[in-house]
């Protein structure tokens, strides 16, 4: 077990400082304690696993603090990785819309567009024709909608992306960049899986447990609900920092904070066995203020007389969970990314999603952390 400590002793010399206990924390924490270094992680929060943390509610159901998690990679030796730390319960991630009075399957396949637009086009030759005919001619697409109306056109933009991410980011799809509307698909078959990925599936036992199955060792000393810059300058024998919180808060925001985008959650337990069809329904239209459903015991696998729902609001105010892809904020970013460089010869380092302000899929997560613990310490690229 780790050691879940209730005050840092300033006196300890721990090798290895690590900021955040999400994904990037506790696997930088876990490839340390692997090589006999001692490792403190200091968590503001007062659990571990970041956003994935999760948890068995009231009703007996396991739920996710902040919002589902889907586990999808093809990187081999991530997927191995994480196997090593609990068994996996194989699922793929399905997700049905909901607006202009249909149901359909996201992404975009075959049977959306036919159940959408009441067609019946019979293969995936005919889908192209469609898309061909639709599709707005845009040489170098700039923003997230103009990605969108490049790719499939004004009806698929309107159905399914302009009122999602204008609820979702709280902006015009415009004042977005194309990395997020690029993340979806667009597909002429009838696949209508999420993530074509080749493994794909969440932990058996949750994402809280796999987590305290990283940190088992007593190499690793871990504080929750205690903030880092309380001991920034009193634990001065450290040898190296790894910092996973917002990169702009670690400068004390002195260019400027960059924004992120929150997301609040209505849960609600229901006396019914199941509520919806899938694991995730979204609601594309500005009408209807959450922008998805989500049921947990579609992906978890659970077996329960009752179910949970989360209706996920988007929100400026909260927790952390998007970096805002806008211009601005780039710009912003990449003074603090350039400091942040400078401070690697101290041995500071930056890694994961709030510290890199990109939006990473877990396994990139766990890729990141596993890469920048080979380069400092072998020095491979
Ligand atoms: N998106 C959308 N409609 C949908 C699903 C996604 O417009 O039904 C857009 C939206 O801008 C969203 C982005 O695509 O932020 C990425 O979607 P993804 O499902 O990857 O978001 P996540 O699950 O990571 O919040």
């Amino acid at each position: 077990m780790a050691n879940y400590i209730k005050t840092i002793n300033t006196g300890d010399s721990y090798d290895i400082v690590i900021v955040g206990a999400g994904i990037s924390g506790i696997t930088l924490a876990e490839r340390y304690a692997s090589i006999g270094k001692k490792v403190l992680i200091i968590e503001k929060r007062d659990h571990i696993g970041g956003n994935c943390h999760d948890f068995i509610n009231e009703a007996g159901i396991l739920v996710s603090k902040y919002g589902p998690h889907y586990f999808h990679t093809n990187d081999e030796e991530v997927w191995k990785y994480v196997n090593r730390f609990s068994q996996w319960h194989h699922y793929e991630h399905r997700v049905i819309g909901h607006n202009h009075g249909k149901s359909f399957p996201i992404p975009v396949n075959r049977i959306t567009i036919n159940t959408a637009f009441d067609l019946n086009l019979k293969n995936e030759q005919e889908v192209e024709q469609w898309i061909t005919a639709h599709k707005i001619p845009i040489a170098d697409p700039q923003n997230a909608e103009e990605a969108v109306l490049a790719r499939m056109g004004k009806e698929l933009y309107e159905l399914i992306f302009k009122g999602y991410t204008t609820k979702q980011w709280g902006v015009d799809p415009r004042d977005l960049g194309t990395e997020v509307t690029d993340r979806i698909p667009f597909r002429t078959n009838d696949d209508d899986r999420y993530f074509t990925d080749t493994y794909q599936g969440v932990p058996l036992h949750g994402y809280t447990k796999l987590c305290e199955a990283l940190v088992d060792n007593p190499l690793i000393d871990i504080i929750f609900s205690t903030d880092w810059n309380q001991y920034k300058d009193q634990l001065s024998s450290i040898k190296k920092l790894f910092f996973t919180g917002k990169i702009d808060q670690y400068f004390s925001e002195k260019y400027g904070s960059l924004e992120y985008r929150s997301l609040q959650f209505e849960f609600e337990t229901l006396d019914q066995e199941w509520y919806q069809q899938y694991a995730q329904e979204n609601y594309p239209s500005l009408e209807i203020p959450y922008t998805r459903i989500v049921e947990y015991k579609h992906s978890t696998g659970q077996t329960h007389p009752h179910t949970t729902i989360s209706r996920e609001y988007s929100t400026s105010e909260g927790e952390p969970y998007y970096p805002v892809p806008s211009e601005r904020n780039k710009v912003l970013y990449e003074k603090y990314r350039y400091a942040a460089m400078e401070l690697e010869k101290q041995n500071i380092f930056f890694v994961g999603r709030l510290a890199n302000y990109k939006y990473f899929n877990m396994d990139q997560a766990f890729r990141n952390a596993l890469d920048l613990f080979d380069t400092v310490e072998n020095g491979a690229k």
